[in-house]
Parts: C-alpha cells; structure tokens; sequence
C-alpha cells in the first residue's frame, strides 16, 4: 500500500490521483503535516503569502429556493426576512472602497424582487463607480440570458457553489424541482460568457460519502473554475437537517490541501463557515492553501439575519471594519492581506 507522503507527492507531481488513491489519502488522518507543507509550497509558488479580501455584501435573504441545508430557506418561517435598497448596496461599498477592498461580493437568496434590471441597475452603478474593482455575484441559478446580461453591465466573477457532483446526492439535499445538472450547467454557461467562476461543495453534508467527495473533484477537473469555496456544513436549527452533525475541521482542511495541489493557481477561500466551525479555522485554512478571506460589509442591522447555519460569525474579525484585526490575525498565520483585486493569475483583467 501507498503511503501518504508518495500519494501527497505524486499529487503535486500530476495534479491527480486515481479515485483508490484519493480514497487512501481522504481516510488517512495522520497527513496533516506532510499535506500543509505541501499545500503551502504551491500557493506560495503562485501567490506568495498574499491573502486576498473580498468585501461581501449579503443585500437579500428572500429566497425562492428550499434547500433542505439551509437556514434562509423559503420555508422556514422563523427567519426575519430583509433586503437592501440600491443605496444601502452603495453605500457598503462606499465604505468598502474606502477602506481599501478591490472586490465586491454581492451574495443572495434567489430573490424575485431582484429582476434582471434590478441587478443590472446595480452592478453598473458599482461599475461606474468603482471601475478599479472587480464585481462578483453569488445569486444563484439563472438563465444564459440573465448571466449574459450581468456580465455586460460589469459583473466579473461569479460564485456558484455546486453543493455535490452526485445527482442522487444532490436530490436528497434539494427539494424536488432543483436538478444538479442545471446547477452544473449554469457554471459551464457562466465560464463560456466569459465569468471567472467559482464552485464548491459542502464537507460533511448530510448523506456525504467519500465517493461522493470524488465525484465532487472530478466534476472540479472537468470545469476547471478560477475559485473554489468548500467549508463544513454547518446544522441550523430550522432547517429539517437540524439533527445532522457539523461537518468536521480535519476533512475540511484536508479537502483544502488537496484542491490546492490539484489547483495550483485556483483563489481558495478560508471561509465563514470554518472560521464558525472552529476559532482559528481559517488560519488554519489559509496554513493549507487557502488565499481569501470575505470579510463581511454588510450594514450592521442585517447581519444576524443572513443566518445560512447556526451561530455564524458576523460581528468580529470577520467584520470589514475590523479588518485591522483580521490583518494581525492573518500575519499571525504567517501571511499578509493585500488589498488588491486579486484576480486568479492568468486572468488578470485590466
Ligand atoms: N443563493 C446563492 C447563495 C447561497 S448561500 C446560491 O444559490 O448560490 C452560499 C453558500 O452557503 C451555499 O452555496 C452553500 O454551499 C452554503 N451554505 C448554505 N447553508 C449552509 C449550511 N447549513 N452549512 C454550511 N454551508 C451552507
């Protein structure tokens, strides 16, 4: 049998293993070292001890959709609903540029009140204004039509997570009427109008197996996307998977060290949810090869309100005002923050 450290350096080597390799690599729990060593050697190789900061603005939490994971679901009558005006948008990112983000993150429920105009209205505003930044949108599954449109008024980037490459997977995370091969064409769609995209997946979903996580990389290999955002899933309260564990830190990190290797120049959150997961979580993240970090720009009052899981942190470190404290806590880790657009290299734009 393989050991770790041959499977690790042949995975920095080729960029791939066969899926029994994967197999032996994802249950071995004593690889962290050899897997962070590694891990970090590349993304410095591409992006030295950068750290990028993405000002996310969460503006809706209607959502037409009911993911069974999810705690700003259609169904759940316990969350207090609220969605910001074109001005409030503005104004984060009035404040965000003047606190010196490049990037701006607006993320959603698929929220009807946001028509194609709507958005577009918004996105070129931001573009008017802020023509130094880079514009992402995270809102869900739209038509080529709509994508197209987004991307004409300025978007750039475009996050679509696709939760889990397995279609039987998928259907027992989703509600009947959402299909994994929409949400799979939608990215394909997005990369051929020309978005940097980003997918992802869930560590620990309910229903999870390892294949499944195979089945996630290689769909990852097959779109080849520019960022690629995982975190563990996190249980919220309303949600029927309230009883489901908490996805756990080591299968997230080790997942993060393998997508770098697979990925060499791929943007890698440490994100909100590993940073909830466990108190330096993403310090530990950006140790394996994570090189973003999403501070939270929304206004103050709505924060608490975009709760996808339980216990999500909104107020702290991870707060775009308190991004001085996130800045030591990630030098801390051995990095530092650049205030940049950070576009994945070999897409600069502009
Ligand atoms: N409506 C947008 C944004 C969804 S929220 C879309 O459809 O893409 C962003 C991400 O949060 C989701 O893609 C999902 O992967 C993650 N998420 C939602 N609920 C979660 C939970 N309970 N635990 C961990 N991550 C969750």
């Amino acid at each position: 049998m393989q050991n770790s450290s041959a499977l690790i350096q042949k995975l920095r080597e080729t960029r791939n293993l066969t899926d029994a390799e994967f197999r032996l690599l994802l249950i071995d729990d004593s690889c962290h070292e050899i897997l962070a060593q590694n891990a970090d050697a590349v993304r410095r190789e591409h992006y030295g001890t950068d750290v990028y900061l993405r000002g996310l603005i969460e503006f809706t939490n209607y959502c037409k959709n009911d993911c069974l994971y999810c705690g700003i679901r259609k169904s759940n009558r316990n969350a207090v609903r609220y969605r910001l005006t074109r001005e409030d948008i503005l104004e984060c990112c009035k404040e965000g540029y003047a606190l010196g983000f490049r990037t701006f993150v607006l993320q959603g429920g698929e929220d009807p009140y946001f028509t194609d105009d709507r958005i577009c209205d918004i996105i070129s505003m931001i573009h008017l204004q802020y023509s130094d930044c880079a514009i992402t949108l995270s809102i869900g599954e739209k038509s080529y039509e709509s994508y197209q449109a987004y991307f004409q008024a300025g978007a750039n980037r475009y996050l679509l997570r696709h939760e889990t490459a397995d279609i039987a997977h998928y259907a027992k995370l989703h509600p009947a009427g959402m299909s994994c091969d929409n949400r799979k064409n939608c990215l394909f769609q997005l990369r051929e109008i020309g978005y940097q995209v980003g997918a992802g997946m869930m560590i620990g979903a309910p229903y999870q197996t390892l294949d499944h996580l195979i089945e996630d990389l290689r769909f990852l290999q097959e779109l080849n996307p520019q960022m690629i955002g995982i975190g563990p899933f996190l249980s919220h309260k309303d949600t029927p998977f309230r009883n489901f564990h908490n996805g756990d830190l080591e299968s997230v990190l080790k997942l993060l060290g393998i997508l770098r290797l697979m990925f060499p120049k791929v943007l890698l959150p440490a994100t909100t949810a590993l940073g909830t997961l466990h108190p330096e979580g993403r310090e530990l993240g950006l140790q394996m090869g994570a090189n973003v970090i999403m501070p939270n720009l929304s206004p103050m009052s709505v924060r608490k309100k975009y709760m996808l899981y339980d216990n999500k942190i909104c107020t702290g470190d991870e707060s775009a005002q308190q991004y001085h404290a996130l800045a030591k806590r990630v030098e801390s880790a051995g990095y530092q923050v650049v205030m940049a657009r950070g576009d994945a290299k070999g897409f600069e734009t502009k």
